[in-house]
């Protein structure tokens, strides 16, 4: 996974300082991407409280979705059904990873809001499996993943670090408009277990506000922890932020390492029914190996007999499903 790297001091100025911090990081994350860093460090940005409340900038509201290829059905903007989360005992999910959660089954009642339980994996006993795209640190390939998955009518979820979002509107807001689901990546993408309750509830909080601000539109109930790291106070924090689940994953692709796209598949392919697949948007422009995996993947599970489904769907939490009509033949 990626280790976070200690940027920008705390500071309480005011937002357009920590903006043009996540700018100045950004870049020289490119630049290093460009000198051939080959798995480049997540930044890790403004972490205070004070940063934590502040809102995000207000950002362009461009409707990009131009000469996109237009996907079966798109839900309705701003009316989704969110369910409210009611209070209810702790769902018997794993507290360990990578052990993935026992067979499960998810209640119409969300558990407390006092703590989110931990999910590795959906039920066992339906023959779906959740794709997940984590980062978004290279635009070229959110972009690339976004093909295949308009190409092969894939229903996933995203799950884009904050500052890459609020730094990419245009992308986001499309990625939101073709009826995609979104989820919450933290603001900056640190280590949470590394934090105080209130710093981790403030990258949860603004993780999420910097996402409705680049899409428009709401965020679903999910938290993916950086590095799949989680500890209680994580749960507990997540539950008070309203997040229905923190999602970690069962089947790593394995795609942030050096391998080649032939290992990438082989590892995505090792999944079963319930599985949640993690991959990155991180390649550099000039080789997509995640694109080129996932094109192999998602036709491989389907000839198999798997659906692809949004974690929502896995998990029975309503929200957007970009391809809701059966799926293609393989
Ligand atoms: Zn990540």
């Amino acid at each position: 996974m990626h280790a976070p790297v200690s940027g920008a001091a705390a500071d309480g100025e005011g937002e357009s300082r920590v903006i043009l911090q996540a700018r100045v990081l950004l870049f020289a994350m490119t630049v290093g991407v460009l000198a051939g860093a080959a798995e480049p460090p997540l930044a890790r940005l403004d972490v205070s409280p004070a940063a934590a409340e502040a809102p995000v900038e207000a950002a362009p509201d461009p409707d990009s979705a131009g000469a996109a290829p237009k996907p079966r059905s798109v839900a309705p903007a701003g009316s989704l059904p969110w369910v409210e989360l009611d209070p209810g005992d702790d769902l018997p999910y794993g507290r360990a990873m990578p052990r993935p959660t026992p067979d499960l089954t998810v209640s119409p009642t969300y558990p407390s809001r006092t703590r989110a339980p931990l999910v590795t994996n959906g039920p066992r006993s339906r023959p779906a499996v959740a794709i997940t795209v984590d980062d978004g640190h290279s635009p070229v390939a959110v972009e690339a993943i976004l093909e295949v998955f308009l190409e092969r009518a894939v229903n996933a979820t995203w799950f884009p670090v904050g500052a890459f979002a609020v730094n990419q509107p245009a992308l986001w807001h499309r990625i939101a408009g073709l009826g995609f689901e979104i989820a919450n990546h933290t603001w900056s993408h640190p280590d949470l277990t590394q934090l105080g309750a209130s710093a981790i509830e403030g990258e949860i909080r603004r993780g999420r506000a910097a996402i409705e601000q680049a899409t428009g539109r709401p965020v679903a109930p999910f938290l993916r922890p950086p590095g799949g790291a989680w500890n209680e106070a994580v749960l507990a924090a997540a539950g008070r932020r309203g997040e229905a689940f923190v999602v970690t994953w069962d089947v790593t692709s394995g795609d942030t390492g050096r391998g080649p796209v032939g290992q990438v598949v082989e590892n995505a392919l090792s999944g079963r029914a319930g599985t949640i697949l993690l991959f990155h948007a991180n390649d550099r422009g000039d080789k997509l190996r995640t694109a080129e995996a996932l094109a192999i993947v998602i036709d491989a599970y389907r000839a198999r007999g798997f659906e692809l489904v949004t974690l929502g769907q896995l998990l029975g939490v309503p929200g957007p499903v970009p391809f809701p009509g059966p799926a293609p033949d393989p």
